[in-house]
Protein backbone atom coordinates (compact mmCIF):
# COMPACT_ATOMS: atom_id res chain seq x y z
CA UNK A 1 0.00 0.00 0.00
CA UNK A 2 1.42 3.70 -0.49
CA UNK A 3 1.60 6.36 1.43
CA UNK A 4 -1.10 8.09 0.60
CA UNK A 5 -3.21 4.95 0.67
CA UNK A 6 -2.14 4.44 4.05
CA UNK A 7 -3.04 7.57 5.47
CA UNK A 8 -6.45 8.01 3.44
CA UNK A 9 -7.49 4.55 5.42
CA UNK A 10 -6.29 6.50 8.70
CA UNK A 11 -8.95 9.27 7.87
CA UNK A 12 -11.66 6.71 6.67
CA UNK A 13 -10.82 4.78 9.81
CA UNK A 14 -11.28 7.98 12.03
CA UNK A 15 -14.16 8.92 10.53
CA UNK A 16 -16.42 7.58 13.52
CA UNK A 17 -13.67 7.99 16.26
CA UNK A 18 -15.46 6.95 19.96
CA UNK A 19 -16.90 9.85 21.69
CA UNK A 20 -13.86 12.48 23.08
CA UNK A 21 -13.12 14.07 25.71
CA UNK A 22 -10.01 16.62 26.08
CA UNK A 23 -9.39 18.18 29.46
CA UNK A 24 -6.78 21.23 29.66
CA UNK A 25 -4.15 18.93 30.83
CA UNK A 26 -3.76 17.43 27.55
CA UNK A 27 -5.56 13.95 29.05
CA UNK A 28 -8.43 12.40 26.35
CA UNK A 29 -11.17 10.48 27.84
CA UNK A 30 -12.72 8.17 25.55
CA UNK A 31 -16.00 6.27 25.36
CA UNK A 32 -17.59 4.26 23.81
CA UNK A 33 -20.80 5.11 24.78
CA UNK A 34 -21.06 3.58 27.96
CA UNK A 35 -19.66 4.08 31.48
CA UNK A 36 -17.44 1.04 31.32
CA UNK A 37 -15.87 1.84 28.12
CA UNK A 38 -14.29 5.03 29.69
CA UNK A 39 -10.32 5.15 29.13
CA UNK A 40 -8.22 8.32 30.10
CA UNK A 41 -5.28 8.34 28.13
CA UNK A 42 -2.53 11.09 27.81
CA UNK A 43 -3.12 12.74 24.22
CA UNK A 44 0.39 11.38 23.23
CA UNK A 45 0.32 11.72 19.65
CA UNK A 46 0.32 15.74 20.28
CA UNK A 47 3.67 15.13 21.65
CA UNK A 48 4.91 12.64 18.85
CA UNK A 49 3.95 14.88 15.79
CA UNK A 50 6.32 17.79 17.28
CA UNK A 51 9.83 18.37 15.55
CA UNK A 52 12.64 17.30 18.04
CA UNK A 53 10.53 14.25 19.62
CA UNK A 54 11.62 10.85 19.18
CA UNK A 55 10.97 7.56 20.18
CA UNK A 56 13.85 6.49 22.40
CA UNK A 57 14.00 2.92 20.89
CA UNK A 58 14.49 4.96 17.32
CA UNK A 59 18.18 5.85 18.58
CA UNK A 60 18.54 9.01 16.77
CA UNK A 61 19.95 12.56 17.23
CA UNK A 62 16.07 14.56 17.59
CA UNK A 63 18.69 17.68 16.40
CA UNK A 64 20.07 16.20 12.96
CA UNK A 65 18.67 12.69 13.14
CA UNK A 66 22.28 11.11 13.27
CA UNK A 67 21.92 7.25 14.27
CA UNK A 68 23.49 6.65 17.49
CA UNK A 69 25.11 3.03 18.10
CA UNK A 70 22.60 2.35 21.15
CA UNK A 71 19.64 4.65 22.32
CA UNK A 72 21.09 6.65 25.57
CA UNK A 73 19.90 6.18 29.13
CA UNK A 74 20.37 9.99 30.04
CA UNK A 75 21.33 13.13 28.55
CA UNK A 76 24.12 13.05 26.28
CA UNK A 77 26.02 14.77 23.28
CA UNK A 78 25.09 13.95 19.86
CA UNK A 79 28.59 12.60 18.44
CA UNK A 80 27.58 14.46 14.92
CA UNK A 81 25.95 18.10 15.69
CA UNK A 82 27.26 18.30 19.37
CA UNK A 83 23.81 19.03 20.88
CA UNK A 84 22.40 18.17 24.28
CA UNK A 85 19.92 15.20 23.37
CA UNK A 86 17.61 14.31 26.94
CA UNK A 87 15.81 11.04 27.57
CA UNK A 88 12.15 11.66 28.77
CA UNK A 89 9.30 9.50 29.68
CA UNK A 90 6.15 11.31 27.64
CA UNK A 91 3.21 11.73 30.22
CA UNK A 92 0.96 8.55 30.95
CA UNK A 93 -1.83 7.32 32.69
CA UNK A 94 -1.73 3.65 32.77
CA UNK A 95 2.70 2.60 33.40
CA UNK A 96 1.74 -0.14 30.36
CA UNK A 97 1.48 2.53 28.21
CA UNK A 98 4.35 4.83 28.81
CA UNK A 99 6.81 5.94 26.31
CA UNK A 100 10.16 7.07 26.18
CA UNK A 101 11.56 9.53 23.81
CA UNK A 102 14.76 11.58 22.83
CA UNK A 103 14.36 15.14 22.78
CA UNK A 104 15.72 18.30 21.79
CA UNK A 105 16.53 20.45 25.24
CA UNK A 106 13.06 22.72 24.55
CA UNK A 107 11.21 19.65 24.61
CA UNK A 108 12.63 18.38 27.15
CA UNK A 109 11.57 21.76 29.11
CA UNK A 110 7.94 21.06 27.30
CA UNK A 111 7.43 17.53 28.70
CA UNK A 112 8.84 18.87 32.77
CA UNK A 113 5.70 21.56 32.43
CA UNK A 114 3.33 19.11 31.60
CA UNK A 115 4.43 16.53 34.41
CA UNK A 116 4.44 19.35 36.92
CA UNK A 117 1.01 20.78 35.70
CA UNK A 118 -0.31 16.91 35.94
CA UNK A 119 1.52 16.37 39.13
CA UNK A 120 0.25 20.04 40.36
CA UNK A 121 4.06 20.69 41.03
CA UNK A 122 4.09 24.00 38.28
CA UNK A 123 4.30 26.41 40.94
CA UNK A 124 7.34 24.46 42.35
CA UNK A 125 8.92 23.54 39.11
CA UNK A 126 8.93 27.65 38.13
CA UNK A 127 10.37 29.04 41.97
CA UNK A 128 12.70 26.11 41.05
CA UNK A 129 13.81 27.49 37.65
CA UNK A 130 14.15 30.53 39.40
CA UNK A 131 16.16 29.67 41.89
CA UNK A 132 18.62 28.18 39.35
CA UNK A 133 18.80 31.30 37.32
CA UNK A 134 19.30 33.35 40.44
CA UNK A 135 22.41 31.00 41.71
CA UNK A 136 23.80 30.80 38.25
CA UNK A 137 23.90 34.43 37.99
CA UNK A 138 25.54 34.44 42.00
CA UNK A 139 28.34 32.08 40.90
CA UNK A 140 29.14 33.85 37.58
CA UNK A 141 29.31 37.18 39.82
CA UNK A 142 31.77 35.68 41.77
CA UNK A 143 33.49 33.39 39.18
CA UNK A 144 33.55 36.06 36.54
CA UNK A 145 32.97 32.53 34.14
CA UNK A 146 29.69 30.70 33.33
CA UNK A 147 29.32 28.13 35.46
CA UNK A 148 27.90 24.24 34.44
CA UNK A 149 24.45 23.56 35.46
CA UNK A 150 26.30 20.79 37.49
CA UNK A 151 28.06 23.59 39.46
CA UNK A 152 24.77 25.51 39.91
CA UNK A 153 22.83 22.28 41.05
CA UNK A 154 25.93 21.91 43.47
CA UNK A 155 25.49 25.05 45.18
CA UNK A 156 21.98 24.48 44.88
CA UNK A 157 21.72 21.52 46.90
CA UNK A 158 24.79 22.67 49.21
CA UNK A 159 22.43 26.02 50.13
CA UNK A 160 19.31 23.77 50.61
CA UNK A 161 21.20 21.02 53.13
CA UNK A 162 22.34 24.14 55.07
CA UNK A 163 18.22 25.43 55.34
CA UNK A 164 17.14 22.05 56.12
CA UNK A 165 20.31 21.96 59.16
CA UNK A 166 18.68 25.14 60.35
CA UNK A 167 15.53 24.32 60.37
CA UNK A 168 16.28 20.44 62.30
CA UNK A 169 14.66 18.80 59.42
CA UNK A 170 17.07 15.83 59.53
CA UNK A 171 15.01 13.93 56.93
CA UNK A 172 15.44 16.30 54.06
CA UNK A 173 18.77 16.98 55.73
CA UNK A 174 19.49 12.99 55.10
CA UNK A 175 17.71 13.43 51.47
CA UNK A 176 19.77 16.13 50.15
CA UNK A 177 23.35 14.66 51.24
CA UNK A 178 22.43 11.34 49.41
CA UNK A 179 20.94 13.37 46.28
CA UNK A 180 24.42 15.25 46.83
CA UNK A 181 26.76 12.36 47.06
CA UNK A 182 24.69 10.79 43.79
CA UNK A 183 25.74 13.92 41.85
CA UNK A 184 29.36 13.56 42.83
ZN1 LIG B 1 22.78 15.48 16.27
Amino acid sequence: MGFFQKIKGFLVSDKNPPLTRRDEQGFVTMSNGSAAGEERVFSQNRFYIEEGILKLEEGKCPYCGYELENPPSRKRNCPSCKNDMYVRTLPYVDEAKKVRVLVTEEKAEKIDIAWAKIAGTYEELIKDKKRFEEMKQQLFNAWGTVPSDSDVNWHLMMNNRIEHYNNQQWGLYRNTTLRMAEHL
